[in-house]
C-alpha cells in the first residue's frame, strides 16, 4: 500500500467512525495526524488509544466556526510545521423526514457542518499548501449527493454541494501541486448509521448490489490512496465507494 511517511495529515471528525479508521490507516502508513473534532474528549480518548502507532495530536474544533478552524490551522502548523493532507470527513446525517416536515434549524445545521465546514477547512488550509506546492485534499461526500436519498433533502443537498465544491476547488488550485478529490460512499457501518431509522437503512441497503454495509476500513483504504503522493493525476473528481450502487 502507498506510504505517507513524513506527511502531516488533518482529519476532521477523526474521533470515531470513518474518520477514526482514516486516522488509523494514516498513522500505520507513517503520517503524523492531527484530529480536528468538536468532541475533544472522545478525540483525546481515541488519540490515547492510538498513540503507540505514530504521532497524533488533537485539536478540539467545531468546523462550522471559521475563526476556530483558523485557530486549529495555526495550532497545527505550530505543532507540525506544515499540513500535507486534509480530509474533510466531519459530518452529520440530520433527521430523516419529508422536506415539508424537515425542521429549518436541522437543515441549517446539516449544511453548516457537511458543506460549510468543509469549505472553512479548505479556505484555511489551502494557502499553506499552495505555498509549499504540495497538498492532497479528500472530501467525504456520499451517494446521497449523486442520487438524492428520500427523507434526507438537507444531507443529499449538502453532499451534492460537496461534490460540486470539490470540482471547483480542484480547478482553482490546478497546477499548484494541490489535488482535491472526493469519495461518495454508500452506507458504512459507523455510529452515524446506527442512528438511522431501520426503514431508512433498509431502503439504502436494498439499493446496494453487494447487499451489505461497507466497513470504515474499506472507506479508509480509498481515502488513503487519494491522500497519497502516488495519486498524481486526478483532481476535482468523485470516487465511487458504493458496493455497485452508483453507475456514474
Ligand atoms: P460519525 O457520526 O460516526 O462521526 C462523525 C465525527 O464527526 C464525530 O467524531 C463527530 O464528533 C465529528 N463532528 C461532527 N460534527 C462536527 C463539527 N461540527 N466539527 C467537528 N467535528 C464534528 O460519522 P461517520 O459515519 O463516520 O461519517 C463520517 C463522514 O462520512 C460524514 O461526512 C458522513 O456524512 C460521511 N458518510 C457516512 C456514511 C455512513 O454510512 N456512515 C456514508 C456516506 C458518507
Amino acid at each position: 500500500m502507498s506510504t505517507l511517511a513524513g506527511k502531516v495529515a488533518v482529519v476532521t471528525g477523526g474521533a470515531q467512525g470513518i474518520g477514526r479508521a482514516i486516522v488509523e490507516r494514516m498513522l500505520d502508513s507513517g503520517a503524523a495526524v492531527a484530529i480536528w473534532d468538536r468532541d475533544g474528549k472522545l478525540a483525546e480518548e481515541t488519540a490515547s488509544e492510538l498513540i503507540g502507532r505514530g504521532r497524533i495530536e488533537v485539536f478540539a474544533v467545531d468546523v462550522t466556526d471559521l475563526a476556530a478552524v483558523e485557530g486549529a490551522r495555526d495550532a497545527t502548523l505550530d505543532t507540525f510545521e506544515r499540513i500535507d493532507i486534509l480530509v474533510n470527513n466531519a459530518g452529520i446525517s440530520g433527521p430523516n423526514k419529508p422536506t415539508w416536515e424537515y425542521p429549518a434549524k436541522d437543515w441549517n445545521q446539516v449544511m453548516a457542518i457537511n458543506l460549510t465546514g468543509a469549505f472553512h477547512c479548505c479556505r484555511a488550509v489551502v494557502p499553506s499548501m499552495i505555498e509549499r506546492n504540495y497538498g492532497r485534499i479528500v472530501n467525504v461526500a456520499s451517494v446521497a449527493g449523486k442520487e438524492g436519498n428520500p427523507m434526507a433533502a438537507a444531507y443529499s443537498a449538502a453532499k451534492a454541494a460537496v461534490i460540486g465544491m470539490t470540482k471547483s476547488i480542484g480547478k482553482d488550485v490546478a497546477g499548484t501541486g494541490v489535488l482535491v478529490n472526493c469519495v461518495t460512499p454508500a452506507p458504512i457501518d459507523t455510529p452515524m448509521v446506527a442512528g438511522l431509522s431501520e426503514s431508512h437503512l433498509q431502503y439504502m441497503l436494498s439499493r446496494v448490489p453487494l447487499a451489505r454495509l461497507a466497513t470504515p476500513d474499506e472507506a479508509a483504504t480509498l481515502v488513503l490512496y487519494l491522500a497519497s503522493e502516488a495519486m498524481s493525476f486526478s483532481t476535482g473528481a468523485a470516487f465511487d465507494l458504493s458496493g455497485g450502487r452508483l453507475t456514474y
